[in-house]
């Protein structure tokens, strides 16, 4: 053993050089996108959101929102700024108490920079004070703001955050939520989870407020605010049901309460496929909306009265039911994973058409497949990554059911089932991509799949034979595939969950 003799003033040269680079130079800015390839602004690095406390004031009369947002996040890297995604008027952000310096850039980013740097895995409190008229702003050209008669309705995949709160908006970021809001007399605030209590912060207006105990990400928060009757209730399993329905649904108000008030018997149904329900409520909602879609935002779906034109519609609920685990609990970990929530919200609808004898899931199959020729634009969305464009086309959502009945011909009832109902376990409260469930799904299955998947749901082109076929090649003198149409198609490819941004092209995108 020896010891080397270091000089005073080398001892100290040394530690100044260790001490700059660690406390100043290596904090940088967060990424303005959380890494998306099919929507590159969305979200945002630096950072990981566990909470948010939205205490608002609506006023229904001019559309006006004015609140305070508070975050509770952890850094994920020194940070010396960071974005949230947000539309309206900031008036101060503090982080962690300080106040913090902010601007805006791009299309929906709040940039913000604390008074110091932030250290990785530091705990962060960030408050931003806003207010603003959601109705009069715009990104890309279009709005997620539904403004009603009688108030406005915060509702669009896959965002919607924007013009009501400032978050990091992306399924990746998923966090519990309290949602507080004071409306005038005559209105209430409806929104996700439970209604903890309401309370008369002044004459003429109350506070409802909302929890969400849950994680859940940020496209499906949800605020209504307009003329609402409550109806609750509670599943045979237990969870308490909360349904709300514009008092302003003209001849669509029967229909849509024979549907919705159906909620809890449904849900138990599913938890038969899907195993226990994953959250602590239930119910839905039926604004005044003129849009033509449904959505599952979480615990409560959305459901626009057009879904309820043509008399009752309990696949439009199963479908949004179906999200629940498919979706909602288990999120996509990019959008390019929509696989996993319309594939699958898709063949839930199949499944009640079997049990209410109005067509098997066999039949629907037979008949997707049948109805679209080789040469049909359908055959060239390929569900496993449809691309932005194609996101909710209803390819995403036919398609993507015929590629679940391929996989049930390919691994028999047994293993089907159990995949079905194991894997929301398995990702609960989490993130997962299509390659993921392959692999969930070869576990189960005991046999490699990669050829099926990428048969079903990466080809730009019709399949060689459809399942049944492939079935009916196995089994003698099974009879040829019907093309009859099932009673329950027609309210099938009428409910589709249309979502209606389109980035300015203008468009719905069918399913
Ligand atoms: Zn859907």
């Amino acid at each position: 053993m020896h010891r080397r003799i270091i000089a005073p003033g080398a001892l100290a040269a040394a530690s100044l050089l260790l001490a700059i680079p660690a406390s100043a130079a290596s904090f940088s800015p967060g990424a303005p996108g959380i890494g998306d390839p099919y929507y590159p602004a969305y979200g945002n690095g630096g950072y990981d959101v566990s909470h948010y406390d939205l205490r608002l004031t609506y006023q229904p009369a001019t559309d006006r929102l004015e609140g305070t947002a508070t975050l509770l996040a952890r850094t994920t890297q020194d940070l010396s700024r960071f974005d949230l995604d947000f539309l309206l008027d900031v008036g101060e952000v503090r982080v962690n108490g300080a106040k913090a310096a902010f601007t805006t850039s791009g299309e929906h980013e709040l940039q913000i920079t604390p008074r110091t740097p932030l250290d990785k895995g530091a705990s962060l409190t960030v408050v931003v004070r806003y207010s603003g008229v959601p109705s009069s702003k715009q990104a890309y050209g279009f709005t997620s703001w539904h403004r009603t008669a009688d108030g406005g309705v915060a509702a669009n995949e896959p965002e919607a955050a924007w013009w009501w709160f400032p978050g990091n908006d992306h399924p990746l970021d998923k966090a519990t939520f309290d949602v507080s809001v004071q409306v005038p007399d005559g209105t209430r605030a409806v929104s996700n989870g439970t209604l903890r209590s309401t309370t008369r912060p002044r004459p003429g207006w109350t506070r409802y407020n909302w929890r969400s105990a849950k994680p859940q990400a940020t496209y499906l928060a949800t605020l209504a605010v307009g003329r609402f009757d409550l109806t609750t209730g509670t599943s045979d399993s237990g969870i308490p049901v909360v349904n709300a329905y514009s008092q302003d649904l003209g001849d669509n108000a029967g229909a849509a309460r024979a549907s919705v008030e159906r909620t809890g018997e449904i849900a138990d149904w599913l938890s038969g496929y899907f195993g226990p329900y994953p959250f602590d409520a239930l119910g839905g909602y039926v604004p005044n909306t003129d849009t033509g879609y449904a959505l599952e935002t979480q615990t409560r779906p959305y459901y626009s009265p057009r879904q309820f034109a043509n008399g009752s519609n309990v696949s439009v609920v199963v479908h949004e039911l179906a999200h629940q685990w498919y979706g909602d609990s288990v999120s996509v970990a990019g959008w390019k994973d929509i696989w996993i929530n319309e594939g699958f919200a898709r063949y839930a609808q199949w499944l009640w058409s079997e049990h209410e004898g109005e067509g098997t899931a066999r039949e629907l199959a037979d008949y997707v497949y049948a109805s679209h020729p080789a040469d049909d634009a359908f055959w060239t969305v390929r569900p496993g990554d449809p691309g932005p464009e194609n996101q909710f086309d209803t390819a995403v959502y036919d398609r993507g059911a015929l590629a679940i009945q391929a996989l049930r011909d390919a691994i028999g009832d047994q293993a089907f089932f159990a995949v079905l109902k194991g894997w929301p376990r398995e990702h609960a409260y989490g993130n997962a991509t299509v390659a993921d469930f392959q692999k969930y799904a070869e576990r189960v299955a005991g046999k490699p799949l990669a050829a099926l998947f990428d048969t079903w749901l990466f080809q730009p082109s019709k399949p060689a034979a459809s399942a049944s076929a492939a079935r009916a090649a196995s089994v003698a003198e099974a009879p040829a595939a019907p093309t009859v149409r099932p009673k329950s198609w027609q309210k099938i490819a009428a409910t589709n969950d249309v979502h209606g941004h389109g980035h300015g092209h203008g468009h719905e995108h069918a399913g």
